[in-house]
């Protein structure tokens, strides 16, 4: 499976390591040409605003809004996806939800169908204020949605790409599996 890391800042390398060690094929995204012929795109974590505003800078925002495959995104990848923002998925969501970065924690949590819990480490974590009724919750720390998916969209508010855990990364390449066996 060939991923698409998008490259611009960010926590790009930890998701491509993670990736790579799953099998994946990655290929770190910088220019829109990259886009084609990929599987499935990871929007990393980082800065909104940042990243926002690269991927104006180079036409990455119209690239990404008409990428048709499979895409997971972390954090500031969720806010990037929402409607506010790329308006790909049917999200509102709210930056730095947990207070500033001293509000950054950890915590485990449940991950549907699952009885092992997850470690999920959360750095200035959007919170989802409003979710469309196909948005489906896959994982929820004290009842809010941290883990959620669209159709083909995975978004998770922490950071999946920073623990040793590969569960989630799991999550999206048999959402990626899916839709390519569907396509062929
Ligand atoms: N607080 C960041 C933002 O608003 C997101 C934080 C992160 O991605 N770790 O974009």
């Amino acid at each position: 499976m060939r991923i698409g890391v998008l490259a611009l800042q960010g926590n790009f390398r930890e998701h491509a390591a993670m990736l790579r060690r799953l099998g994946a094929d990655v290929v770190e995204v910088r220019k829109r040409e990259q886009l084609e012929g990929l599987d499935g795109l990871v929007v990393p974590g980082g800065e909104s605003t940042t990243f926002m505003r690269l991927m104006r800078l180079y036409g990455l925002d119209e690239a990404v809004r008409s990428f048709g495959g499979p895409v997971f995104g972390t954090c500031a990848g969720m806010i990037v996806l929402d409607r506010g923002h790329l308006g790909v998925m049917d999200l509102d969501v709210d930056r730095n939800a947990y207070g500033r970065q001293v509000a950054s924690f950890e915590a485990d949590l449940h991950l549907a169908g699952d009885e092992e819990p997850l470690r999920g480490v959360f750095i200035r974590a959007p919170r989802v204020r409003d979710r469309g009724a196909d948005v489906e919750v896959v994982a929820e720390l004290d009842g809010e949605p941290v883990l959620l998916r669209q159709g083909r969209f995975l978004v998770a508010s922490f950071h999946p790409e920073l623990t040793e855990d590969t569960r989630v990364h799991e999550l999206f390449l048999e959402q990626v599996g899916e839709a390519t066996s569907v396509r062929a």
